[in-house]
């Protein structure tokens, strides 16, 4: 993301939308741009690796990480923030060096997002951040369609314009959804001046992908020893965002809204039924939003990545939320875990189908991907 190291988490995160028109069907995409990236004749620039073929039950998975981050080095520099700043081995490439990381590790495709560090950028400056960053997204993955497709960033500091750049990304350049942060600002998500965004992106039937942000306005208890701002400000940060979702009925109002968050949903999926119990306990809480279901019940209708390390917490994540809203995340190249097609191969307890959902086929649906 596009966080100083010292401050936040980890990446460079994007944000998506999905669209039909993506970077697989080259014969959407503008003449001008297929010129750019893949002139007929010309060999694009491949990996010597050895590519790890996932199976399950014999049949071979395209497996799709959802989770992965790239930088635009150009569009980083008109707000001020160097490479060095970022963290990531590789993270302002996406070539042969990232395709081997990928082909090592069983990954077929990355949704490639671009972590936001613009919600404070003037109008005019984000505007051409984001114009340079969501064609060079169009364009690593019109040069290599069989192995990215991408989110669109998008300026959501000013709600109007997020959605001509949503509407841009996924018509226009092929870009499948979005990546957001966790919040803009200083506001949440539930906030009415993002509703027009949420109802564009629920139009387009596109995925938007939650990247938390570290929780900033906890920085001065997040020092010290551990990296807290990223250990727990992130998951902390997903976890506040989507409970303002749920409980300010923005999920209601945007029924067919697709929303995937990273790192498993953040804490909110280890100790829901909090949530459920909350306002019986005190209801003089509840500020009169009326809600169609329990606040457990929207985890069942949201995405999250599989980034939460181990058997057991796979376990967990897969009861609260379901195996079917389930899809990889592997964070690269931040080192987090390069396990995460094994990850899913070795937690006991999921059928063959519940695997192959988990590794690729979700992400298929949800990104606009052959499976
Ligand atoms: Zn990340």
């Amino acid at each position: 993301m596009h966080i100083p190291r010292e401050s936040t988490t980890n990446t460079a995160s994007g944000m998506a939308a999905i669209a039909f028109t993506g970077c697989e069907l080259l014969g959407a995409a503008p003449a001008q741009l297929q010129a750019r990236t893949a002139a007929p004749g010309k060999a694009r620039p491949q990996p010597a690796s050895r590519r790890r073929e996932v199976k399950v039950g014999g049949r071979r998975v395209k497996t799709i990480d959802v989770h992965a981050h790239c930088i635009i080095p150009e569009a980083m520099a008109l707000l001020g923030i160097t490479r060095e700043t970022q963290r990531g081995p590789g993270i302002d490439q996406v070539g042969p060096r990232r395709i081997a990381e990928m082909d090592e590790q069983g990954i077929d495709m990355e949704a490639l997002s671009i972590n936001p560090q613009w919600y404070k950028a003037e109008r005019d400056l984000v505007t051409k951040v984001i114009r340079i960053q969501n064609e060079r997204l169009a364009e690593f993955c019109a040069t290599y369609p069989d192995r990215f497709v991408a989110f669109a960033s998008v300026a959501l500091q000013y709600p109007d314009l997020a959605v001509q750049q949503l509407v841009d990304g996924v018509k226009r350049l092929g870009l499948r959804g979005a990546a957001v942060g966790a919040s803009v600002a200083g506001k949440e998500f539930s906030d009415p001046v993002f509703h027009p965004f949420w109802a564009k992106a629920e139009e387009l039937g596109v995925l938007i992908f939650i990247h938390p942000q570290s929780t900033p306005d906890l920085a001065p208890r997040l020092k010290g020893n551990g990296w807290l701002a990223n250990t727990i400000g992130n998951p902390l940060d997903t976890t506040i965002a989507l409970s303002h979702l749920i409980f300010e009925g923005t999920l209601d109002r945007f029924p067919g809204l697709k929303i995937c968050s990273a790192h498993g949903g953040g804490y909110l999926p280890s100790y829901a039924p909090r949530s459920d119990n909350c306002l019986r306990v005190a209801p003089d809480m509840d500020t009169g939003v009326k809600l169609k279901k329990k606040p457990t019940e929207y985890l069942r209708d949201m995405y999250y990545d599989t980034l939460v390390f181990t058997s057991e917490a796979l376990r967990h994540l897969a009861a609260e939320v379901g195996s079917n809203r389930l899809v990889i995340g592997t964070d690269h190249p931040i080192p987090w875990q390069s396990k995460s097609v094994d990850h899913i191969l070795k937690t006991p307890g999921f059928t063959d189908k519940e695997r192959r959902m988990m590794l690729g086929e979700t992400a298929a649906k949800l990104l606009g991907i052959k499976p």
